[in-house]
């Protein structure tokens, strides 16, 4: 297998997983190291899943400086069921949550809290396309909220936060699954952080929950088995059948991320394809990034030409050049790069000389 069969995929999610990671996966296909069956075969009780589910986690707690009194689950339903299950389990005094809704996911997330409890909107940027991270007057949080809820990083429309709520005793609840491991955070500013594995991490199927530990233990008697965080904390992942495969492949991810300087040197090259990027698009005549300049992600890069016939062929032209997906999300058109931990520096390079050669052709 090579590396120049492949393209340079932009993808929001699925999106590309280092080669090395997927080649270590394919080498151990069919038989994992020596065992005589693929990991997709074996039991989640054996031996083997169990050193793969438990190097996974110590990694991840090492990556993240994850403190030892919170909890690591492994758990499926994507980010989609967090939108549930936080509310499930964290609604427990006063029945009040705060939300800040800056873009569709953290609005989906209000929608579902509200199933649950009282929900109250902070601050929102729903009126100006989500174009920034809206921020509320302090005096206005809940005080007796039973927790205080951000979507970090804005998939869809390219924005992320700078900055954290100063919440006090209040729990802060963080949808990460597009930012987790692209940059170093406390998880002690933390209630609960959960992110889907197919941005940054790995295959969809396995939803990463890192939670304390005194938050977990009160979802009401009506709560469902499979939808309650001690279920999961109390079984270590594995009341059930855990995604294996892509717990797996996760792991794997992991260890690249370890050998690759970790977190910080993650963090480096991602501040660096991100600046080369939005200097691109800043001194471009034909693109445009609709985002504020302080609140613009590190992952997600959205632009536009505001001619939406030459956005199509930007994307179709870009595609035929072997820079794939990037398109901008179907409910905004335009464009998106979505340029995660596995997007190396060369790709954003290819980007930008492909972008300089259409302006000359296009404008
Ligand atoms: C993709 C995404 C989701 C939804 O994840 P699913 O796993 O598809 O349910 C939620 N939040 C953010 C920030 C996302 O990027």
């Amino acid at each position: 297998m090579s590396n120049k069969e492949r393209v340079y995929n932009f993808s929001a999610g699925p999106s590309m997983l280092p080669l090395e990671v997927m080649e270590e996966a394919a080498k151990d296909m069919v038989n994992y190291k020596g065992c005589g069956m693929s990991v997709m075969e074996m039991s989640h009780r054996s031996k083997d899943f169990a050193s793969i589910i438990e190097t996974a986690e110590a990694d991840l707690r090492e990556l993240m400086n994850i403190p030892a009194n919170y909890k690591v689950m492994f758990l499926q339903g994507g980010g989609s069921t967090q939108f549930a299950m936080v509310p499930l389990n964290l609604f427990r005094k006063s029945m009040k949550a705060d939300y800040i809704v800056s873009g569709a996911w953290a609005k989906k997330a209000a929608a579902e809290a509200k199933r649950f409890g009282t929900v109250n909107v902070l601050a929102s940027s729903e009126d100006t396309v989500f174009d920034h991270i809206p921020v509320p007057d302090p005096a206005t949080y809940t005080k007796d909220a039973d927790y205080f809820y951000i979507c970090q990083n804005n998939t869809i429309y390219g924005s992320r936060y700078t900055w954290l709520p100063e919440t006090g005793d209040v729990p802060l609840v963080s949808d990460m699954s597009s930012c987790i491991l692209s940059e170093q955070v406390d998880v002690s500013k933390f209630g609960l952080i959960f992110a889907g594995a197919q941005k940054n991490i790995g295959p969809a199927g396995v939803t990463i929950v890192i939670m304390r530990e005194d938050l977990i233990g009160f979802a009401p008697e009506s709560c469902p088995t499979m939808l309650n965080y001690k279920t999961h904390a109390d079984a270590n992942s594995l009341y059930n059948t855990p995604p294996c495969f892509a717990i797996y492949v996760a792991g794997l991810t992991f260890q690249w991320l370890k050998a690759n300087g970790g977190v910080p040197a993650m963090e480096a090259r991602n501040k660096e394809k991100a600046a080369m990027l939005y200097k691109a698009i800043d001194e471009s005549k034909l693109f445009r990034c609709p985002v504020a300049e302080k609140d613009r992600s590190l992952m997600n890069v959205v632009f536009v030409t505001g001619n939406g016939d030459l956005d199509k062929k930007f994307v179709a032209d870009a595609k035929a050049a072997g820079l794939v997906n990037l398109g901008g999300h179907r409910s905004v058109g335009g464009m998106r790069a979505s340029i995660y931990n596995a997007m190396p520096k060369a790709g954003v390079e290819k980007l930008i000389a492909f972008m300089e050669q259409f302006e000359k052709e296009n404008l």
